[in-house]
């Protein structure tokens, strides 16, 4: 099977960090996290960490400058390469769409397909809430969920207007999502794979 390269979308509090780790085990891709990636440059308290962490945990979006680094950087490595990649978290903006275009091209390689997890935002605010990380405080996930509304949610009419997105029902048992998602992949990469 040639290598899928992916990315997943849906509100925080989707159940994105879940599933995407069954789905890079199931499709054999890396699972390439911007936010884990910040989150460990962070902890490693790096420039970036340091540079990251107030915007972070004030539920802004970091640079596009810096996002498009670090994702390119990663992309152009070899396991990449090799395997695939799906990417969670990024893009989240129409611009970093564009960025990621580019990114691809000029590796010579495409994106197969984005998937998009629908949930109503009550229950990913609950969700959110019960997960009790620290930058989930009531603020800044209010914060985050209108940034997705704004910036991340016009990314959907971006994907499809290229014929790569498909959506799947987010409610239901972690197993049940994770089903909708591997047959969703399996239909809109087909002709790719
Ligand atoms: P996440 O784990 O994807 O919810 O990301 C946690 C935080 O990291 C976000 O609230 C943003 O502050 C930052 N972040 C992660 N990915 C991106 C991105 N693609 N663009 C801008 N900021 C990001």
């Amino acid at each position: 099977m040639a290598p899928l390269r992916m990315v997943i979308l849906g509100r925080q509090g989707a159940g994105k960090g879940t599933q995407s780790q069954r789905l890079a085990a199931e499709f054999g891709c890396v699972h390439l996290s911007t936010g884990d990636a910040l989150r460990a440059a962070v902890a490693a308290g790096t420039e970036l960490g340091r540079q990251a962490k107030s915007i972070m945990d004030s539920g802004g979006l970091v640079g596009d400058d810096v996002m498009n680094g670090i994702v390119s950087e990663r992309l152009a490595a070899g396991d990449v390469s090799v395997d695939g990649v799906l990417l969670d978290g990024y893009p989240r903006t129409v611009e970093q769409a564009d960025a990621l275009q580019a990114i691809l091209e000029s590796l010579g390689q495409s994106l197969d397909a984005a998937v998009n997890i629908e949930v109503p935002v009550e229950e990913a605010t609950q969700r959110m809430l019960e997960r009790g990380r620290s930058d989930d405080t009531g603020e800044a996930i209010r914060r985050r969920l209108q940034l997705y509304e704004r910036q991340t949610a016009p990314l959907l009419d971006w994907f499809d207007k290229r014929s790569l997105l498909v959506t799947v029902d987010g409610v239901g048992t972690p197993d049940e999502v994770f089903d909708r998602l591997v047959s969703g992949i399996e239909s809109t990469s087909a002709g790719r794979l």
